[in-house]
């Protein structure tokens, strides 16, 4: 035998092999009815067209007309789960984060997508869009087309995401939000300016430029990070007037409601209960008022 020769033959060889072995394992499974043998949730499943109730999107979580027709829920071990969101011209989320990302298919329509610090993005029909975990943003229509998307979200522990505060106006008619109340850096007056600028101008002026302008803006840590551990200073320190904008800043910057809860737990222990009580209250009161 030449080499090609041998080489058709070993390829026989394995091609009679495979479609002998394909042939046994058809044959020895599949039974003929698989509705007598499996259990429900082994059973292919179709949810026919339309057969699910459609509702509004809630509005604690979304602003303007919003409608939510569930596609799929998660079935177990998958994680994944979608619906068909519409938002009429105006209407959008809150801004919110996903646990593990989410992916948007523009099904119908114009709408815009915005990330946390960056500009506003028109999305089209037939966009698919990807948003990494824990990136905090919107969606929603246009301010003058409707827009519909497939959402597709996977959940860890339960839980998809988590919800901020509302988009406002200016954010949505404008480009790139900024907290710009919290950290002084906007061209309106300064929350420092407005809070100590009439008696002590250089301290506002060393607020706005170097506290915020600089070290809040340094590589080193995350502002995640940052606001974590200044919650969790302020707390210690029972300082519930500087706590108040900094727990509103630490949501901004990704940290989540349940999180500055662990915080406060956390810090009875090492700081006192007294103060973690009085950092409850705080608490209390910036998540009623998103
Ligand atoms: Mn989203």
């Amino acid at each position: 035998m030449n080499l090609p020769a041998t080489v058709i033959a070993i390829f026989l060889f394995l091609f009679t092999a495979v479609f002998a072995s394909a042939q046994t394992q058809a044959g020895s499974s599949a039974p003929a009815d698989p509705d007598a043998s499996l259990p429900d949730s082994q059973l292919i499943k179709i949810v026919r067209a339309a057969s699910q109730p459609a509702s509004s999107g809630p509005e604690e979580h979304f602003a303007g007309s919003v409608r939510v027709e569930p596609l799929f829920s998660a079935h177990d071990p998958a994680r994944a789960y979608g619906s068909l969101v519409t938002f009429e011209p105006g209407a959008r989320t809150a801004w919110h984060t996903h646990t593990l990302g989410q992916t948007l298919i523009v099904t119908d329509g114009t709408g815009w997508i915005q990330q946390w610090g960056g500009q506003k993005q028109e999305i089209r029909k037939g966009d698919v869009v990807w948003i990494p975990a824990g990136q905090k943003h919107w969606h929603g229509a246009t301010a003058s087309a409707r827009m519909s998307h497939i959402a597709i979200v996977e959940q860890l522990n339960g839980k998809g995401v988590e919800w901020m505060e509302k988009v406002s106006e200016e954010q949505y008619g404008n480009s790139p939000s900024t907290s710009k109340e919290v950290t002084g850096m906007g061209k309106e007056p300064s929350a420092a300016q407005k809070l100590v600028g009439d008696i002590n101008p250089k301290l506002a002026e060393l607020t706005d430029n170097v506290l915020f302008g600089d070290v809040w803006k340094r590589p080193g840590l995350a502002k995640r990070d940052r606001s974590l551990i200044t919650v969790a200073a302020l707390i210690a320190l029972n300082r519930p007037e500087q706590l108040r904008s900094h727990i509103r800043l630490a949501r901004e910057n990704g940290v989540t409601q349940d999180e500055i809860v662990e915080v406060i737990t956390h810090l009875a222990f090492y700081s006192g209960w007294p103060n973690a009580i009085n950092a409850v209250g705080v608490a209390r009161e910036v998540f009623g008022n998103k």
